[in-house]
């Protein structure tokens, strides 16, 4: 007798297909820089920082890019130089570290919803906000720029700044075709092992605005400008060396990783295309989008099932999923004191129907076609059973 339950049965995949690997080529030169890194003695503020900051910032198209220990303390520090007094408006469906940097920099975030298509900040839950704050974080959702023309308009209207958390922004494109990187008071890049350009841990904060540059610099020494003499309260927000060599190792390589990860982000949008209660993330017109990572939103009555059984589901077949972001941030427990002020009605939708797929540059396209195909057995099943699986 076979017994096909899940427990018993082949998985589909024998080993877990993870959710994400950071893509790091190690060839000899990588080995070669690494030991001079360590021998040298300079494991911090050396070279290979600065050189990263160059090329990054040629690569991006910015005139000044400020590298730091994260995005969390990049995001910390431009809130700091700044030095802005009152609520910040950020988007509830975003990674918790968005509203912890307007936190620590001792401001309070006002929750606006998200645009029910691109999932980015929605420019019309911005404006009623605007009179009453004292600037605007945007983010680029999962890759997808978010609506910079609009909310700089806004901004503008009231001389707010507009300061966007682009940690999953490395390689994405805006409408008018140029990098992200360039729009508002600053862009802050998440340089950690999840995003498409990792430096182990690490942030880049690029800026159109010397001053605040120069500023920056000092904020990610203490505040210390070389006297000894803190002109406010700073931190160490440095990147080490060995993380340099790595951002300026893989930006050599980055447009051939960004080409894989987005034709596998293709793929995986063809191959599920048409399954019923499957909808993609909506890309504005002439934009690109990194694929930080590839969300997918559930419906579960015209699916058939639930998010959470559809990744239960591919669990049982050794399939990763993450459900980005649910929580949404103003459920989270450290900000559900804060009075609910706004209709957050899409973030809620989004949060629960949101299941994002392994996605990775270095990721087998066949991996894509077997995931697919048990995304779509999955739902011929829930049809069978008439959708009492969910
Ligand atoms: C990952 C992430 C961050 C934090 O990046 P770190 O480099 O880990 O500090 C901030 N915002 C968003 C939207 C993120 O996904």
């Amino acid at each position: 007798m076979t017994d096909l339950s899940p427990t018993t049965r082949p998985r589909r995949f024998p080993e877990l297909v993870p959710m994400v690997r950071p893509t790091v080529e190690t060839d000899a030169e990588m080995e070669l820089a690494v030991k001079e890194i360590l021998q040298s003695g300079m494991l911090t503020n050396g070279r290979y920082v600065k050189e990263f900051e160059e090329a990054a910032a040629a690569y991006l198209g910015v005139d000044h890019a400020v590298a730091v220990s994260s995005c969390t303390t990049g995001l910390m520090l431009v809130f700091r130089c700044l030095d802005l007094t009152g609520d910040i408006v950020v988007p509830s469906f975003t990674f918790m570290a968005s509203g912890h940097a307007v936190g620590w920099a001792g401001n309070r975030v006002r929750f606006a919803d998200s645009d029910p298509r691109t999932w980015t900040l929605d420019p019309g839950a911005v404006a009623p906000l605007v009179p009453e704050v004292a600037g605007v974080l945007a983010v680029h959702t999962f890759g997808v720029p978010c609506d910079t023309v609009s909310l700089q308009e806004l901004c503008d209207s009231r001389g707010l700044p507009l300061i966007i958390d682009a940690a999953h922004g490395f390689g994405s494109r805006y409408p008018d075709g140029s990098m992200v990187g360039g729009k508002g008071v600053a862009e802050v890049f998440s340089l950690s092992p999840t995003k498409t350009l990792s430096t182990g841990e690490g942030g880049l904060i690029t800026t159109k605005d010397a001053a605040l540059a120069a500023r920056l610099r000092m904020a990610r020494e203490y505040g210390n400008p070389g006297d000894y003499d803190s002109r406010f309260t700073g931190l160490n927000g440095r990147m080490t060396e060995v993380s340099g060599f790595m951002g300026l190792h893989a930006l050599k390589r980055f447009s051939r990783w960004l080409d894989i990860r987005r034709s596998l982000a293709a793929r995986y949008r063809s191959c599920l295309d048409g399954v019923p209660g499957l909808e993609f993330q909506v890309v504005p017109e002439g934009a690109a989008s990194s694929y930080k990572d590839l969300g997918i939103r559930v419906d579960a009555a015209r699916f058939g099932m639930t998010r959470d059984v559809l990744a239960e589901r591919l669990g049982q077949e050794n399939v990763s999923s993450r459900k980005y972001f649910s929580p949404a941030l103003h459920q989270q427990t450290a900000y559900r004191h804060i009075p609910a002020a706004a209709d957050l009605s899409v973030t809620e939708e989004l949060a629960s129907s949101m299941i994002t797929l392994p996605l990775y540059s270095h990721m087998p396209a066949q991996v894509v076609d077997e995931i697919c195909d048990i995304v779509r057995e999955i739902h011929a099943t829930a049809q069978k059973a008439g959708g009492k699986a969910s």
